[in-house]
Formats: C-alpha cells, sequence, structure tokens
C-alpha cells in the first residue's frame, strides 16, 4: 500500500496552524513510503493511519509532574551495560525533551513468566504481557512511561512468532527486547556499521515510547513510526519521524524545536555517527540555528535510583 499527496496532506492537519520546522520539513526532507515487498509490514498489516487530527483528539499531554521517562533493565544482566543504558538514556532525553532515570536492574522469578520456544528458532521466548504487567504494578508516581530493556525474546501474542517491542499506550509501560539484534536471529555483515546495535537499540525505544505518546504506525512516509516485520525492515527505519508524527510529538511535549535538534545533533556527535549528526544539523539550521548557547547546561535529569 502507498499512499498519495492528498492522504497525507489530510493527515497532517491545518498546514496554516502547523510550526515552521514542521512545514520545512515538508519542503525538503520528507521521504516516501515505498511499496511494501511481500511479508514486509504493510504488506501483511491493515493499518489506517493515525491523522495529527485524530492524534490530538485522543492524546493527552503529560502533567508538569509526570514528565520523567523512566528506564528498567529487565534481566538484562550480560546483554547491556551501564554504560551502554546511559548512552540509551542521553538519546532518549535529547528525542523526547523528557528527564531520563535509569531505575535499578529487574531480575524477575523464571517461574512468575509464561514462556515458549520461538517458533521460527526454537529458542525460549517470554510473553510481553507479564513484563508489562509487573512494570506497570511499580510503575513510579511521577513517570511519564516505564521502559522495560530485556534480553528475552518477546512474544506479544500466542499467534504471533515475536516482537522487537510492545507496549501499552493506556498504561504507559512498554518494552523492548535487545534478543533478535545478535545470534543466532542476526548475524550481521562484516564491515556494518560498528554502531548499528546502538542505532537499532535507539530506534526501537524511540518507536516504543511513541507509541505509549500515543502516536500510531506511520503509513504516510519513510518514519521511525512506521511498523517492521523483520530486522531487515527495520534497520530501514530512519530515526527520525515524519513532519506528521513529527508535529504529534511536539504537540504533545510543547519542546523547542531548535533546542531538539541542537541535543540530538550533540548526542551523534558524540556517538561518532555523522551521518546522524548530520540529519540533525541540517533540520536545526531549518528550524532557526543552534540554540545551546543561549540555553543553560543541559539537564536531562538523566540519573540512576
Ligand atoms: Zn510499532
Ligand atoms: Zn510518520
Amino acid at each position: 500500500m502507498s499512499v498519495d499527496g492528498s492522504v497525507w496532506l489530510n493527515a497532517i492537519g491545518g498546514l496554516a496552524d502547523a510550526p515552521a520546522p514542521v512545514r520545512a520539513m515538508l519542503a525538503d526532507a520528507v521521504e516516501p513510503l515505498p511499496v511494501p515487498r511481500p511479508q514486509e509490514w504493510l504488506a501483511i498489516h491493515e493499518e489506517r493511519g493515525q491523522t495529527f487530527d485524530d492524534f490530538v483528539r485522543a492524546a493527552i499531554r503529560p502533567a508538569v509532574s509526570g514528565r520523567t521517562i523512566y528506564i528498567q533493565p529487565v534481566d538484562a544482566e550480560g546483554a547491556l551495560t551501564d554504560t551502554c543504558l546511559s548512552t540509551l538514556a542521553a538519546f532518549t532525553a535529547a528525542f523526547f525533551q523528557l528527564k531520563v532515570r535509569v531505575l535499578p536492574p529487574l531480575v524477575l522469578d523464571p517461574s512468575s513468566l509464561v514462556t515458549r520456544a520461538a517458533p521460527d528458532a526454537g529458542t525460549p521466548q517470554v510473553y510481553a504481557g507479564d513484563i508489562l504487567a509487573r512494570l506497570y504494578a511499580g510503575k513510579p508516581a511521577d513517570a511519564f512511561c516505564v521502559l522495560g530493556i530485556t534480553a528475552h525474546d518477546l512474544f506479544p501474542h500466542p499467534i504471533v512468532s515475536f516482537a522487537f517491542g510492545e507496549a501499552s499506550v493506556t498504561c504507559r509501560v512498554g518494552v523492548v527486547s535487545v534478543a533478535r539484534y545478535g545470534p543466532p536471529f542476526c548475524e550481521d555483515a562484516p564491515g556494518r556499521h560498528p554502531g548499528e546495535m546502538r542505532k537499532r537499540c535507539c530506534r526501537v525505544i524511540a518507536h516504543e515510547i511513541g507509541h505509549m505518546a500515543g502516536i500510531a504506525h506511520c503509513i504516510y512516509f519513510r518514519c521511525l513510526m512506521n511498523g517492521s516485520s523483520s530486522l531487515v525492515e527495520s534497520d530501514r527505519r530512519p530515526l527520525h519521524l515524519c513532519p506528521i508524527d513529527l508535529r504529534k510529538l511536539q504537540w504533545l511535549m510543547g519542546f523547542d524545536f531548535a533546542e531538539r535538534y541542537s541535543r540530538l545533533q550533540q548526542f551523534w556527535r558524540g556517538a561518532g555517527d555523522d551521518a546522524e549528526a548530520a540529519w540533525a544539523e541540517n533540520r536545526l539550521q531549518a528550524a532557526g540555528g543552534p540554540r545551546l548557547a543561549a540555553l543553560p547546561a543541559f539537564d536531562s535529569g538523566l540519573t540512576w535510583v
């Protein structure tokens, strides 16, 4: 399924009221969504799309006292180092412009989890709903959302073979898995960008928190919120939102575009990813140029508790 211009023009809502950086993206930074190949997400899922107006009707802006994203390692020992978690937290803070706190690792009693053998590989899998229930039970009062990161391979439903992540919009809890970013599911070719694992984690984290922010799958452009059925398809998704979903996120969080792009550029430059840093720099210029000099030192609230 592909969409024509009239569809996305309807989806983005009233252009006269759209923030200038969103209109600027429409002019020079939209990427058409290719016609899906067999077995890709849009070839096998019926997605209606979510317009900006749909989103605004349903969205609930976070309260002043509810602007912290909690990242919760869940049975992740050995898969994610503290450095890795703090890097992912820094990205999350820049992307959503909220405070991020990393919670102490959670080790679950295996007997409390529904498990099965993965239909495609025969390796152990955990029912994602069991982890979501546990995260919801311990959700801090000031949480915008809680995102678990686990080394377990996940299944979201008995008839679905696996999920990179799963989130509840209503409860604002979610969990992502890094299990399929390595053997036996993934053997990256030699020469692949050494930061690919980091990008995969950033991509899935931002996608699931995007869902918790109320943003549905995108059918309009190439976008971080495109659905994906495989690692190959997931890897093809950009690490940024299309203008329609960017407008939704900014409406919800109320951030300053230039500040956000400054932080993202800072993050990707620090990570040594020239391509992502250049993309953020390009959008930063379209949003009016750097703001860091005019801002206090970045307080992402990134802390270990
Ligand atoms: Zn999704
Ligand atoms: Zn989108």
